[in-house]
């Protein structure tokens, strides 16, 4: 795990919604790994050309919307999640 991801993960909370908030088209993923590398929590990886979220992403992600910002395919949906739930910042 990369001391990044301990930094942030130590500065926020989550609570778990009940939908989905990142919805990612494999028909529409290039591989082109923009996702992979900008995702400060490294919750993206790339598998056969295909980009992949990590399955307890809702548990890990900070919200910063900056996979769906990169992908120029269109491949990935992001939204906030629903009021109430999502990452809570404790500090900064
Ligand atoms: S940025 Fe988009 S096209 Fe590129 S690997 Fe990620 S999901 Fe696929
Ligand atoms: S919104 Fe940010 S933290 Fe969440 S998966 Fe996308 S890049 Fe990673």
């Amino acid at each position: 795990m990369a001391e990044k991801e301990i930094d942030l993960r130590k500065m926020v909370k989550h609570v778990r919604g009940t939908v989905e908030f990142i919805h990612h088209d494999k028909a529409r993923c290039t591989g082109c790994g923009r996702c992979v590398n900008i995702c400060p929590m490294e919750l993206w990886e790339l598998k056969k050309s295909k980009a992949f979220i990590s399955p307890d992403y809702a548990e890990k992600c900070v919200e910063c919307g900056s996979c769906w910002l990169v992908c120029e395919s269109n491949a990935i949906e992001f939204s906030y999640p629903e009021g109430g739930t999502g990452v809570i910042w404790e500090y900064g």
